[in-house]
Parts: structure tokens; sequence; C-alpha cells
């Protein structure tokens, strides 16, 4: 199939950031040309005037599984949360952590993400009701030491199991495996971790340094901080996307920077949790260090709309900083994008609408929210004024998946 946007303003997210008034023509998942006055014959045609396009947005962290707990867990701390959300888990079955799962995609590619990154148990039964909404899937099968899982088996060879299986399954799926956090993995589980990742080139998504409470037990039993412990024990790895970091040492910003790691940074999780402050992000990026967003689940979220995850990221460290100038509306941007789709090592693919990236671009009416709309405030719209229900038609992979008109009818 052939897609052919006409005359949209598009926040391109290149190189050069470039917002511009132009055509976009998608043939099958490629975006093959993008100028002014295309006239080639597309299949499908869309009217972008008065309409934005903008680069799919990526969820760097969700567990997508628990759609179905939202508004059932909150206005507690840390710790109840964790025992609450847990018995809730062990409650799940096949049947709930599917209808979670379609649940949880449909209100991401409503609200325009097209990629999203998970991190739970049975990601082969979420991997088989991702597949059928289009979404683009980096699944995770989480690891952890057999004492705190209620998954049957070996975690571990659960997660090697699923990356074999759904490997080849489709282009949209990216099987891997990910860690639950220092507080329930062993050493010698995020040595494993490590290794699976590693050999299978994949990212290795893993909780760390979420609250004081999780930094403080590992000082205790270890003696060094969470990054700084598997630093000890040889578990870090160029592969991991490091979720929260609200606490990192000096030391460990440097691990972070010197290895490569990718931050997803979930401000409203941690806000509603109480796991404050909030992850440095000003300072991490200032040292280079590759900042990503993420919403966490609807448990500690309660949406999957990345504009909100945007804008709640964007005031959370003007305000903590005292400093308007901290984080602009480009920095959120280039997370929510970008710096996201290269934290999943597909930054020549996603992330951007250029010629020759894959086809995940969102159209949306900025009616009345983003009005007026013009190249000047089109960013700053996008973070700040926007909302996810202002997303039109979500487009993943040259396919049109969600569309408002078609919803409407
Ligand atoms: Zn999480």
């Amino acid at each position: 199939m052939s897609i052919l946007i006409k005359n949209a303003l598009v926040v391109s997210q290149n190189a050069r950031r470039r917002v511009h008034y132009t055509d976009v023509f998608i043939d099958e998942n490629v975006i093959t040309e993008i100028s002014d006055h295309i006239r080639i014959e597309a299949d499908y045609k869309i009217d972008g005037n008065g309409r934005m396009l903008l680069p799919g947005l990526i969820n760097t962290h969700s567990h997508v599984a628990m759609g179905t707990m939202k508004g059932l867990v909150d206005d507690v701390g840390m710790e109840e949360f964790l025992s609450r959300t847990a018995k809730l888990d062990a409650a799940q079955t096949d049947a709930s952590v599917y209808s979670g799962t379609s649940l949880g995609i449909a209100e991401m590619l409503r609200t325009g993400t097209t990629s999203f990154v998970d991190l739970y148990y049975s990601e082969d039964i979420i991997a088989n009701a991702a597949l059928p909404e289009g979404i683009r899937a980096f699944l995770s099968w989480v690891a952890l030491d057999k004492g705190y899982t209620t998954q049957p088996g070996d975690p571990i060879k659960n997660a090697e199991r699923f990356i074999r299986e759904f490997d080849s399954k489709s282009d949209l799926l990216v099987p891997g495996v990910g860690l639950q956090g220092v507080y329930a993995c062993s050493a010698e589980t995020m040595l494993k971790a490590k290794e699976l990742a590693e050999r299978f080139d994949r990212i290795l998504p893993m909780h760390i340094s979420e609250s004081a409470a999780e930094v403080a037990a590992c000082k205790k039993r270890t003696g060094r901080t969470p990054l700084a412990y598997m630093e000890k024990v040889g578990a870090i790895s160029g592969n991991m996307l490091a979720v929260h970091e609200v606490y990192p040492t000096p030391h460990e910003l440097r691990l972070l920077q010197r290895h490569g790691i990718s931050v997803s940074h979930n401000p409203v999780s941690n806000m509603k949790l109480g796991n404050g402050p909030a992850a440095p992000v000003p300072k991490m990026l200032a040292s280079g260090i590759n900042v990503t967003l993420g919403t966490d689940s609807v448990a500690s979220n309660n949406s999957l709309d990345m504009f909100g995850t945007m804008k709640a990221a964007a005031l959370l460290h003007k305000a903590l900083g005292k400093d308007p100038t901290i984080v602009s509306a480009q920095d959120v941007l280039d997370m929510a994008t970008i710096n996201a789709a290269n934290a999943l090592h597909m930054g020549r693919k996603l992330g951007s609408i250029e010629e020759g990236k894959l086809a995940d671009v969102i159209l949306i009416n900025p009616y009345q929210s983003g009005l007026p709309m013009s190249r000047k405030n089109a960013v700053s719209n996008a973070v700040y004024s926007l909302q996810g229900l202002n997303v039109e038609k979500t487009i993943v992979n040259g396919e049109i998946v969600m569309d408002v008109e078609a919803i409407h009818h």
C-alpha cells in the first residue's frame, strides 16, 4: 500500500529539527519521499491541510498487561503499591493479560504512540495480543530470582525461549529480556540476563534507583548503590535501558555516560508514587546521557498518553530547578522520539520523519488546543498544548492502524 499525505505541517525531528509544510509519500512501510507538490498516485491520499505530522511517539517503559488495573492502587506509597500490585499480578490469568494488553495498546495507538517497550512476564501472550494491533513492540521478558516471582519455571530460560519463539514472527515485534531490579535479582540473575541480551543484541530494560528505599536497601546489603553494585559484580551492560534513575550518584552518572546507557525517565509515575524528586534530567542531558520517556504502567500513571508525560517532564524540571530554561519543549520532544529510537538501537530507522525511515507517523488535528498552528509554535504546542486525543491517524510501518474518522463513522 502507498499513502500520500499532502501539505501537512511536518515536525520532522531530523538533525536540523526542521518544521515545514510539505508532502510525505509512504511506499509500503518506508517514507520514500518528502518534498513539495508530490504528484505520484497513491492508494490512499490524506489531506494534511490544518494538520500536523509528527514522528510516532515512543514509550520506553510500560507494563501494558496491567491495562485493567487503572485506578485500582492509587494514593499509596511505594511499598504498599508494590505489594498490592503484586497481588493483582499474581491473580492475572492468560485471558486477563491478553485483554489488559489489548486495552493498553488501544490507548497507546489512540494517543499517538507507535512503539513501546514492555517489561513483564507472559510476554508471549502480550506478543500475541500486540500482533493484531499493528503497534511496534519491544517486549522484554522480566528476569528475577525465582523466590520473587510467580512465573513458572526459570525466568531466564523463559526469556530465552520467548526470544527464540517470537524472533522471526513479525517485523513489528522485538522479543527480549529485562530485569526487575537489584531488589529482586541476584548477581547471577543479572549476569545471565546481560549475557542473553548481548548474545541476541537486545536492549536490557531494568528498574533502577526508583525509590530511596531501594537505594538504601541495596547500600545496606551490598555496601553500594544499585548501579555501582552492578559495576562491582560485572553486570553493567551497554545494552541496558535504565528505567527511573531517580537517585544516581555522580559516580553512577559517569557510569551511565561511559557505558552509553540510555535512561527511561518516568516523571508521572515517580511523582504519583512519591518517589521524588525526579531523575536529574538536566544534569543527564548536560553530560551527554541519552534520556527518553516512559509512562510506566497505568497502575502508577493512570494514562498511557505520552503527550501528558511530555508535558509533565518539561514542567517538573522547570519547577525543581526553579529555571524555565532548564528543559525545553524541543528537548522533551526529542526524548519521546529520536532519543528513544537511539535507545532502542533503531536511530537509523525510527524517531524522525526522513526519507528512508520506517513509516511510523501520527497525524494531528490541533483543534482546539494547538491553535493557532504555525512553524514557530508547532514544537511548543506538541509538548505543552496538545493531548493524545488530538491524534487523528496513527500510522505504523506504513499501515493506518488508528483512524478517528473510522471510529466516528
Ligand atoms: Zn515499571
